[in-house]
């Protein structure tokens, strides 16, 4: 029966996305006070927290895909008594914990690490897209108000984009303004009352 109360935990770091697997026991959690699992590679940053409540566990996973806390209430029984228990981000529900023996959560997490690195890949090409977007909004609002305009005195703007960078050009004098995509640029544009093409 004791042996039923060993288990291996496996998950990534949402710091450096190194997958951790710990091997744990009924012993590591006892009291109120909370466990803390840290990274498995160098970061040394704080990845999970077990704190025992009378009949259950409150587990709180910082997630590798949405970088939020997610906090799960799992009973003791099923903790221990799962052969495979997976916890999954509610937000893109990838398992972002996983409990069991150590074989089969090592399975487990090298098989979503791959799908890990392709959700990460998207989600920094919806990032950059986003960025895009706002940008292009903010320079809209600008010219609601009048405040997009060219150095010889028009006022008559079009815009371009591409994936790096949008492009201001005078309709009537063919000026051209060059504004990168870019969090930098974005942040200036946000506090910018006026873009002048010169
Ligand atoms: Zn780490
Ligand atoms: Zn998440
Ligand atoms: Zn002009």
């Amino acid at each position: 029966m004791i042996k039923e109360f060993k288990k291996s935990i496996a998950y990534i770091c949402p710091y450096c996305s190194s997958i951790a697997i710990r091997d744990i026991n009924l012993f590591d959690f006892s009291g109120n006070t909370p466990t803390a699992f840290t990274c498995g590679g160098d970061c040394f940053e704080q990845c999970i927290t077990v704190t025992p409540k009378k009949d259950k566990y409150t587990i709180s996973v910082n997630c590798p895909m949405c970088d939020d806390p997610h906090v799960f209430n799992i009973k003791k029984i099923t903790f221990w008594q799962n052969k495979l228990l997976i916890l999954h981000c509610p937000d893109t529900g990838i398992g972002i914990l996983f409990i069991g023996d150590r074989d089969t959560v090592k399975a487990e997490i090298e098989q979503q690490e791959e799908m890990f690195i392709k959700m990460n890949e998207e989600y920094a090409v919806s990032d950059e897209l986003n960025m895009i977007f706002d940008t292009v909004e903010r320079i809209n609002e600008l010219a609601k108000s009048g405040g997009v305009s060219c150095s010889c005195g028009s006022s008559a703007i079009s815009i371009e984009i591409d994936s790096e960078k949008i492009t201001l050009r005078c309709r009537d004098c063919a000026r051209v303004k060059d504004i990168p995509a870019t969090e930098e640029s974005l942040n200036l544009l946000l506090n910018a009352s006026t873009i002048v093409l010169d």
